[in-house]
């Protein structure tokens, strides 16, 4: 299975973990919107990956 994981550079740890079956890479940026808006306004720096397990 292939997934995108959204990963927190700042936190140093995978806030969410979506396979990329259902979650394309638009998707997973509302999703950052949505779920990890505290991070950005922090000023933390979100990357998306991809991840093979
Ligand atoms: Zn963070």
């Amino acid at each position: 299975m292939k997934y995108r994981e959204i990963f927190c550079n700042n936190c140093n740890k995978v806030l969410g973990k979506y396979n990329v079956k259902y979650y394309p890479e638009s998707k997973i940026a509302e999703l950052i919107k949505d779920s990890h808006a505290a991070h950005i306004r922090q000023g933390h720096h979100i990357i998306i990956r991809k991840s093979e397990k």
